[in-house]
């Protein structure tokens, strides 16, 4: 494995976000596996992986292996300033995984970035994974009663603080083939988790039983592709074959396919992946993002109509929405603001002045298009408030008239323990203030959030089979003692409510 200090450092800036330090809600990470002998794997895992970049930017790693020696490449950064030809030409073989990780406050480390490493009876373990478990606490606890406790597994020797890792030493700790490993393993887990592994010979995936985060398989002409997304199978040109099932495990080697089923599936798909998580360009459970998006806009354009001039997006989430606003409502869409889609990725500290700027520095209004108009401006959720409030002061300073805000998901008043970060409970601004005090907060003329139903109608799932928690508040995994859910549980003493994810 490599440690390097040659490449920039990423600073995790490159995201949707509008206004500097005012978090979205981030995902937490992309997977992607291959197994094609003749195929350069790293190259196009590499390839699958910026794909997948929105789901995570402060590391990237790939294990690749020969059917000898297993490699893994990671460091801190995005995936073009991780990996170059040399580092990619290291990484040879017929079989390779890689992962983009977003991390929660207070794990982005080298330790913490994936793959990560350990061993089985003859072979080494390599694991990427997307997605949060919930009883992390009594798998560190189950591992500390293993003989030579945490101390006898490398990653959590070397101050890995992960989920990811302690699964990796519960791989290590079982007994038999990796595949036996994992059926021993994998239905003591709780919680949401989508992992793609291998050993030396063979490339595993697998899904939790409620299938909160997106997992499918493609086919290369001389191989297999498993990835979070369905968009990263398009861009290594790979042919969709099918999801991995909730609760399935599947292994590929030399003699093909296989599927085991681990755990009963109980489909609870995570309703945020179709809001905002995804690439628009991914079809999950056979949906496309982008048309419910679309939906999503329509049903609110039903929901909560007003007169007005213009629609327009908050760039580049609210597109898709915005587009089916305007269609349904019959009032003309336009582009009212010009997203500067480089600058948050920035080394550079900024300094006082710089950071007044605020949402300047991400956005720039086209005054001759809003002047004197009535807008409607079309959002995928406010968390906070500070980007909606500085977005509506924007428009108004820049000549318009009317700000009608129009929101394609409910107001999130609930922490999701299942792998995207939001802010706090105390920070999510709808946990405080009804819809007309969220509206006097952020200045606007009008405030309307799509209606749950109509967030899920959209998706053409069904209800039963969603997660819709952060909304809601009903979880469909049991959670465990809120002590045993603190943030950076490996790490800290117990004052927080979260854990790492991986
Ligand atoms: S709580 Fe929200 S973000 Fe988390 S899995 Fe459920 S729907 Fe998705």
């Amino acid at each position: 494995m490599w440690k390097t200090d040659r490449v920039a450092r990423g600073d995790g800036q490159l995201n949707h976000d509008l206004l500097p330090g005012e978090k979205g809600p981030q995902d937490a990470c992309g997977v992607f596996g291959v197994y094609a002998p003749g195929e350069e794997v790293a190259k196009l895992t590499y390839f699958g992986l910026y794909a997948l970049q929105h789901r995570g930017q402060e590391s990237a790693g790939i294990a690749a292996s020969d059917g000898e020696r297993l490699l893994v490449y990671k460091d801190m950064g995005l995936v073009s300033q991780v990996f170059d030809e040399t580092s990619l030409g290291m990484l040879s073989g017929h079989v390779a995984i890689g992962h983009c990780r977003y991390s929660t406050t207070g794990g982005s480390t080298w330790e913490n970035a994936q793959p990560t490493l350990g061993a089985a009876a003859e072979s080494t373990i390599a694991l990427v994974h997307n997605g949060n478990l919930i009883n992390s606490a009594q798998l560190r606890r189950q591992i500390e009663k293993g003989e030579g406790g945490a101390a006898a597994h490398p990653e959590l020797r070397r101050g890995n603080t992960t989920d990811t890792a302690l699964v990796t030493a519960l791989f290590a700790d079982a007994s038999g083939t990796l595949e036996e490993r994992a059926l021993q393993v994998l239905p003591q887990l709780r919680g949401a988790f989508t992992f793609v592994f291998m050993d030396e010979h063979t490339l595993y995936a697998a899904r939790d039983p409620q299938g909160i985060r997106p997992l499918v398989l493609g086919r290369l002409e001389r191989g297999w592709v498993i990835a979070s997304e369905t968009a990263a199978l398009d861009i290594v040109g790979a042919s969709f074959v099918r999801e991995i099932q909730p609760g399935e495990l599947i292994a590929i080697d030399p003699n093909g396919l296989r599927s085991r089923r681990f755990a009963e599936p109980d489909r609870k798909g995570c309703v945020f992946e179709y809001v905002y998580l995804a690439r628009p360009d991914t079809s999950i459970a056979g949906r496309g993002v982008y048309e419910s998006r679309v939906e999503m806009g329509r049903a609110l354009a039903r929901e909560h109509p007003v007169e007005a001039d213009m629609v327009m997006p908050t760039p580049e989430s609210g597109t898709p929405s915005a587009i089916g606003y305007a269609a349904e409502s019959g009032i003309p869409y336009g582009s009212g603001l010009v997203k500067n889609a480089y600058v948050g990725r920035t080394f550079i500290s900024p300094n006082q002045t710089i950071r007044q700027l605020g949402i300047r520095l991400k956005l720039n209004p086209l005054r001759e298009v809003i002047n004197g108009q009535r807008l409607v401006v079309v959002d995928d959720s406010i968390v906070r408030g500070n980007t909606q409030r500085a977005l509506v002061r924007m428009l108004r300073e820049a000549g318009a008239v009317e700000v009608h805000v129009r929101i394609s998901s409910p107001p999130v008043r609930w922490p999701c323990f299942y792998g995207i970060d939001f802010a706090t409970r105390a920070e999510l601004i709808a946990t405080g203030l009804d819809v007309a005090e969220v509206c006097r907060s952020i200045g606007a003329d009008s405030l309307g959030y799509i209606s749950e139903e109509g967030m899920i109608a959209a998706t053409r799932q069904r209800p039963d089979q969603l997660c819709t928690a952060c909304f809601t508040g009903t979880y469909p995994i049991e959670l465990p003692e809120a002590g045993d859910l603190r943030k950076n549980v490996l790490e800290v003493p117990r004052d927080e409510t979260s854990v790492p994810t991986s």
